[in-house]
């Protein structure tokens, strides 16, 4: 989120690379970026976020990625259990 505030308007367009490591271990972090942090990438016309994985370099579409905060958190309510969009697994 900090990194968007600092970008500004400046971020329209551009890829946002993540990568970090958990504070308590010191491990690789692969978390992806949280509900609000999606929204914020989407309002600020963010193109795309790259985020390291094990795997390596996975690209995302911001819209997806909040499009599926959204779903996750509606199935929530409705006590229904999730399923991906393209149907590959459940969270
Ligand atoms: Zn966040």
């Amino acid at each position: 989120m900090n990194a968007l505030l600092q970008a500004g308007r400046a971020a329209t367009g551009c890829t946002l690379y993540l990568a970090g490591f958990k504070r308590s271990t010191g491990t690789p972090s692969y978390d992806l970026p949280c509900l609000m942090c999606s929204k914020m990438l989407v309002n600020a016309s963010v193109s795309k976020v790259g985020i390291k994985t094990p795997e390596g370099l996975r690209e995302l579409d911001p819209k997806e990625l909040y499009r599926q905060h959204l779903d996750r958190v509606i199935v929530k309510f409705s006590g229904k259990e999730y399923t991906q969009r393209d149907g590959t697994g459940t969270q």
